[in-house]
């Protein structure tokens, strides 16, 4: 039985006098049963976040790492500074960075690599385009991803990486996958770890979905038998939105 994780990706907003008070009325109404609750908030917002939520069960992730342990890498963070810092988990290869900032799959298979060693527990993000989708090439995109990011990944570490199926048209659009589509793609992102790790290990890794996930739309997605949480932009941003997300995860 896999719990759910809900992970609100704060992406490039917020201050810490904003973050700290919103990390704890979301901590406050989270209480302590329900589905794993993660907040990846900007670096310089991590401790006002691990702060707020000191105590109970939300935990606080990045939203990027290096790889190397340290040296002259300006405007770098590494593994070790993100542990030190307070964090469980960490966003890798989110569909902004390959857009925006070159990421590719072997860099997301490095800086998976690299989490992994300190038990930083890192969060996968693969996804096609709209170009893509339409051309029918969702299955092969996501297959290259996967198997990019995952190489040289023994099952044993898999038991701790989790996935995150966001398909890139629906981020931040509002317009969601429906969740037969979603659960399409997220059975076949199974079936794949199924192949290379076999069932014991597939049916243990958490695949979340992301893209425009709300209040309203929760509960179908989250009802899926393969979408074993959520990765939300957002409408994490929001106190009570990501609450009834929450809820939905129950
Ligand atoms: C995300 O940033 O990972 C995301 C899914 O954003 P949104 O929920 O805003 O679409």
């Amino acid at each position: 039985m896999r719990t759910k994780l809900i992970a609100g990706n704060w992406k490039m907003n917020l201050t810490s006098g904003e973050a700290g008070p919103l990390a704890k009325t979301i901590a406050d109404a989270v209480g302590s049963d329900g589905p794993d609750v993660l907040l990846c908030p900007s670096f310089t917002l991590i401790p006002a976040v691990r702060d707020a939520v000191d105590g109970t069960k939300v935990q606080v992730g990045a939203q990027n790492i290096f790889w190397e342990p340290k040296g002259a890498y300006t405007g770098e963070v590494s593994a070790e500074m993100l542990i030190d810092a307070g964090c469980s988990h960490v966003i890798i290869g989110h569909s902004e960075r390959r857009q925006y900032f070159g990421e590719t799959d072997a860099s997301v298979q490095r800086k998976t690599m690299t989490a992994l060693k300190v038990d930083l527990i890192p969060i996968i993000c693969v996804g096609e385009t709209l170009d893509e989708r339409e051309e029918g090439r969702t299955e092969a995109i996501i297959d290259k991803q996967i198997s990019g990011a995952l190489t040289g990944i023994e099952a044993d570490d898999m038991l701790r990486v989790v996935i995150a199926y966001e398909p890139v048209w629906a981020i931040g659009t509002g317009r969601t996958a429906t969740p037969d589509t979603a659960q399409e793609v997220h059975k076949q992102i199974r079936t794949w770890l199924k192949n290379k790790y076999g069932k014991d290990v597939a049916e243990q890794v958490r695949i979340l979905y992301g893209g425009s996930m709300k209040a309203a739309n929760a509960a179908d997605l989250l009802g899926q038998p393969d979408i074993d949480g959520g990765l939300v932009g957002g409408a994490s941003l929001k106190a009570d939105e990501f609450k009834a997300i929450i809820d939905a995860a129950r």
